[in-house]
């Protein structure tokens, strides 16, 4: 039986925009004007005010989707615990879902480590060649200085720079649990960005570095980062996507990697802010849950087994049936202009 909750989503769900037709032929499913070749496809003319409504309409129902999409992963979650063993019983709300990155672990290659050294050594030159000619001439560097700006007026910058490693420091802070149960059941997926970005690290990110370890020389700091390196990482991910997780310390990471939430950890900060956090997070990869994580009240994370022959995309094809009959397979519903119909008289349905 799906979901309850799918169900009655499902069958509130705005339906798809209509096609409308006049005289035959298409027309703005707004205004009623016929539409040119171009507007076709998108059933909507160009004038401003139609394309807010189509815009919002549009947006309405992907939010809608996404939203069903989520319930449909989270009872996944659930009905793949219930069939372990020794999973634990939680509820639909108590359940978490985040996408789950499954590429194997490979040993990093030469030219990997070497176009991140490359780029390492890049920051740290930018970052000691400013830092020192900015402090021979008296003036204190912004820590967010990438190079490219005039030195600043000492005190400005003294005081940017305090507000800075302020909001810095407090990124690199250990994330909820919550969080950091999502990263370890998704395994990393936003970290594949990180392989053509190697790693994030800016001359910002350097400076920090270098405030916590004043006597640091260039060739120092590029052999703590590269000490960090794992010696297998997730194939064509990140050098130091590792085998479990970023092996590089919070306080080496770049600021943005620490600030870094992607739409499922926004999703866990609602749920935080709401006073429910989840009780597990599971990650989903092709519908079926991956890998699941229990948070313990201590906030530690326990890996627990999940059934992975579940499919939240089954689950939602069973809600279909029982919200509005067979599935519909996304047939445009036709609707006609009668010839003396008023444009003005047809809604968007997005209550505009
Ligand atoms: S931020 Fe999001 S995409 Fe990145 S590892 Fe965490 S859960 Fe995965
Ligand atoms: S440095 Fe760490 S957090 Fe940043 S992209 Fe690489 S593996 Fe991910
Ligand atoms: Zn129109």
């Amino acid at each position: 039986m799906a979901d309850k909750n799918i169900v009655s989503l499902l069958a509130e769900q705005t339906p798809p925009p209509k096609r409308v037709y006049r005289r035959g032929r298409p027309a703005c499913r707004y205004c009623g004007v016929e539409l040119v070749a171009g507007a076709r496809g998108r059933g909507a003319c160009d004038a401003p005010d139609c394309r807010k409504k189509d815009r919002r309409l549009r947006g309405q129902i992907r939010r809608e989707k996404d939203e069903i999409e989520v319930v449909a992963m989270r009872a996944a979650a659930a009905r793949a615990l219930e069939r372990v063993p020794s999973g634990p019983a939680l509820a639909v709300e108590e359940i978490a879902a985040t996408c789950h990155f499954s590429a194997p672990l490979v040993a990093l290659e030469r030219e990997e480590v070497d176009a991140f050294r490359t780029s390492l050594e890049h920051a740290i030159r930018i970052t000691f060649i400013r830092q020192d000619a900015a402090r021979a001439q008296g003036v204190e560097l912004a820590e967010e200085d990438d190079g490219s700006t005039p030195l600043q007026d000492g005190a400005v910058a003294a005081e940017l720079v305090f507000k800075i490693f302020e909001s810095r420091d407090v990124l690199e802070q250990p994330a909820h649990p919550a969080q950091s149960a999502a990263c370890a059941a998704c395994r990393g997926r936003c970290c594949e960005r990180g392989t053509e970005n190697l790693g994030y690290i800016r001359p910002a990110d350097i400076a920090r570095f270098r405030r916590r370890n004043p006597d640091a020389t260039p060739a120092s700091m590029v052999e703590a980062y590269l000490a960090q390196l794992p010696s297998r990482h997730v194939r064509n991910s990140c050098v130091f996507h590792g085998p479990v997780g970023c092996s590089l310390p919070r306080d080496m990471r770049s600021t943005f990697c620490n600030g870094f939430k992607c739409h499922w950890l926004h999703r866990i900060d609602d749920m935080i802010a709401a006073g429910a956090p989840p009780r597990l997070v599971a990650g989903f990869e092709a519908h079926r849950p991956r890998k699941a994580f229990l948070i313990e009240e201590d906030g530690s994370l326990v890996e627990t087994p999940v059934d992975s022959s579940i499919n939240s995309e089954d689950l939602l094809a069973e809600a279909a049936v029982v919200a509005r009959g067979e599935p519909s397979c996304g047939e445009a519903d036709q609707t006609s202009f009668p010839e003396s119909s008023e444009a003005a008289s047809l809604g968007g349905g997005t209550g505009s």
